[in-house]
């Protein structure tokens, strides 16, 4: 990858930015050694592996065979709770302290942000700690190995991966993972954010990281304030369908080139706070 530079044009411009979009996908997981579940290197390669994974992951095993859903998000969990965050998601909270007003959307369900200490997270495909019962509706988690926060409330990760089958409420209810399956819907309340926060009013700044995965409501976003004359900036190593759209694409990954980002941001005193 070797050292980039910031273009004296995109640094200038980031002096003047006082509100922040990004948008997060498993290439900046990848650089924290989470693998991906498309591209190199991922658990995909296997097209069998990766089909069957698709097949344990759905809705319908779910509710017929909840333990083979479990026994797939305890992997994911499970290399997740190894992870710690990278210096990208760092800046990232770093961007947000700057920022008047910020938004972070990320597909990623590593909850590897919410350990960097962001706060404004719209996890549009959910948090793979947390757990909604299936019967009551009551909320869990896991404690997370990584935050070594154990609560009465929490679930012991290693003994529900251990016994390899789906965790269960006080109450007998099945507990699901709060994340979006394969073939169900996005959380309304989270879309709802989404619009508000990134459609509606385009932030001056939308950056894109280490996305492949487009997904319209993950382009919206940076094609909206493209068109709004927002500054879009695009980080990956590789092009992909947005990158003639945005107005600079940092050939690079997340750990280099967000710190320089937060660094040349002048921050506002809304943000300082
Ligand atoms: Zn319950």
């Amino acid at each position: 990858m070797g050292e980039i530079e910031l273009p004296e044009a995109l640094v200038k411009a980031l002096r003047e930015v006082r509100s922040v979009g990004v948008i997060t996908g498993a290439g900046i997981s990848a650089e924290s050694g989470i693998p991906t579940y498309r591209g190199r290197g991922g658990i995909y390669d296997d097209p069998d592996e990766g089909d069957r994974t698709v097949e344990a992951l759905s809705a319908h095993t779910l509710e017929s065979d909840p333990d083979r859903t479990w026994r797939a998000l305890f992997q994911i969990a499970g290399a997740a709770a190894n992870a710690r965050p990278n210096a990208g998601h760092l800046a990232i909270t770093a961007i947000e302290r700057k920022a008047a007003r910020f938004v972070l959307l990320t597909q990623n369900v590593d909850g590897l942000h919410r350990l960097a200490g962001t706060q404004n997270i719209i996890d549009i495909h959910g948090d793979a700690f947390h757990v909604i019962c299936t019967a009551c509706g009551n909320r869990n988690q896991f404690n997370d190995p990584r935050t070594g926060g154990i609560t009465s409330l929490c679930l012991n990760m290693h003994e529900c991966m251990a016994a390899n089958v789906a965790p269960r409420c006080p109450c007998g209810g099945v507990y699901r993972p709060d994340v979006v399956l394969f073939g169900e819907m996005l959380p309304e309340d989270k879309l709802a954010r989404l619009y508000a926060e990134l459609l509606d009013n385009p932030p001056d700044l939308v950056i894109s990281v280490g996305t492949s995965a487009m997904f319209p409501y993950i382009v919206q976003p940076v094609l909206v304030a493209a068109a709004a004359g927002k500054l879009t900036i695009e980080i990956n190593p590789e092009a992909t369908e947005i990158s003639d759209f945005v107005a600079f694409h940092l050939r690079t990954n997340a750990g280099e080139a967000l710190p320089m980002i937060a660094a040349a941001m002048a921050g506002t005193e809304e943000g300082k706070g």
